[in-house]
């Protein structure tokens, strides 16, 4: 068992800046929980105090029911993976591994049995007496991994692992990570400013802004249901994009842009969550696949068209981002790469009326 609990944990750096504020987080047993946020958003902070390697100025830090504000890091019975990797240069690949144990008095055959067992799950075998130097990005990355497994330890923590890795080994390694997770079946609490990696690792997501957490839950429901303005955009690539406006309620509720390029007549199904902002200003959300290409998609009634000048066409393969603006606000659709639009020409597009999302002007919470 290891859960890890966070209550209302604070992080007042000297100087008066407030890096976490009223941090709540539950890790349950075996969870991979990712926390992500842009750069500066305290989530390293977050992870730091978790390990021990930063003092908590407020609230509660549990792991396994046992409060540890005041535990040291090496009692905590966790470890780190650093995103530097933080390997000794002048040790081989075996003695940087086993050097943890060592230090704990471990026996030399106990240690010999650990090493060699992570050399084999993350593929090291081969390298055991090289120096980190003669090593590729990708392995001593594996190395830095293989230096927290042996340890065992109950809680895994990851403070952005992959960031110096070129982009097809970030993917690479995401997929390892995964796996090991799912092998060792340990709790594992991970940071990273990428919300790719968020959503494809994480079983739960803290989604974290200004020290502050702005929503925690799975990568599907964060997609889905984002509680703000900042979590709808922040997650999602190329993000949702947005645009400001009035309802007017004529009849039927009509969300029209501020400068009026954008009129949208919309469904039913919106009307109970919206009346009560009929003549007030309030932000419209679509994301770019909700914004169709009309020679791709078989008509609906829930689709509205609108007339664009796309600015930039980006082929990205197996399909085709679109950029456009209206009322100077820049759009990005994503469609088929079937259709070949030219940048600089007018083009009819569909806005899917039945995947509207809604947010608040002025606390940018999600109305629907
Ligand atoms: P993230 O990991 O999300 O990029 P950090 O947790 O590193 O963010 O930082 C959160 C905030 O705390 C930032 O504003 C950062 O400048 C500040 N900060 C980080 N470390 C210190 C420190 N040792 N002293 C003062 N401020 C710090």
């Amino acid at each position: 068992m290891a859960e890890v609990i966070l209550k209302n944990v604070t992080k007042v750096y000297e100087g008066g800046n407030i890096a976490a504020k009223d941090i709540n987080i539950e890790v349950k047993d075996k969870e991979f929980v990712v926390l992500v946020g842009p750069s500066g958003c305290g989530k390293s902070t977050t992870l730091r105090m978790i390990a021990g390697l930063e003092e908590i100025s407020s609230g509660d830090l549990f792991i396994d029911n046992k409060k540890v504000n005041d535990v040291s890091p090496k009692d905590r019975d966790i470890a780190m993976v650093f995103q530097n990797y933080a390997l000794y240069p002048h040790m081989t690949v075996y003695e940087n591994m086993a050097f943890g144990l060592k230090l704990r008095k471990f026996d030399k055959a106990e240690i010999k049995k650990r090493v060699s067992e992570a050399a084999k799950i993350l593929d090291l075998e081969p390298y055991l007496e090289r120096k980190p130097k003669a090593l590729s990005g990708g392995q001593r990355q594996r190395v830095a991994v293989g230096r927290a497994i042996v340890r065992k330890p109950k809680v895994f923590l990851f403070d952005e692992p992959l960031s110096n890795l070129d982009a097809k080994l970030r993917v690479q390694m995401r997929t390892e990570i995964s796996k090991l997770h799912q092998r060792l079946e340990a709790t594992m609490i991970y940071v990273t400013h990428d919300q790719t990696e968020a959503m494809t690792m994480g079983d739960k997501i803290v989604i974290m802004k200004d020290g502050v957490v702005n929503q925690i839950d799975t990568p599907l429901n964060l997609y889905n249901y984002p509680t703000n303005k900042f979590v709808a955009g922040f997650i999602g690539s190329p993000s949702m994009n947005f645009i400001e406006g009035t309802l007017a309620k004529n009849g039927n509720l009509t969300f029209k842009s501020k400068k009026g390029n954008l009129n949208l007549s919309l469904n039913k199904n919106y009307e109970n969550k919206l009346n009560s902002y009929a003549n007030k200003t309030l932000w419209l959300g679509i994301r770019p696949e909700d914004i169709y290409d009309p020679n791709t998609v078989s008509p609906s009634a829930n689709f509205t068209k609108v007339n664009v000048n796309l600015e930039v066409v980006e082929p990205m393969g197996n399909e085709i981002f679109l950029y456009f603006s209206i009322d100077g606000e820049q759009f990005v659709s994503r469609i088929p790469a079937r259709e070949k639009p030219e940048a600089g020409t007018a083009k009819e597009i569909l806005f899917d009326t039945s995947k509207l999302h809604f947010f608040d002007t002025d606390t940018e919470k999600t109305i629907v």
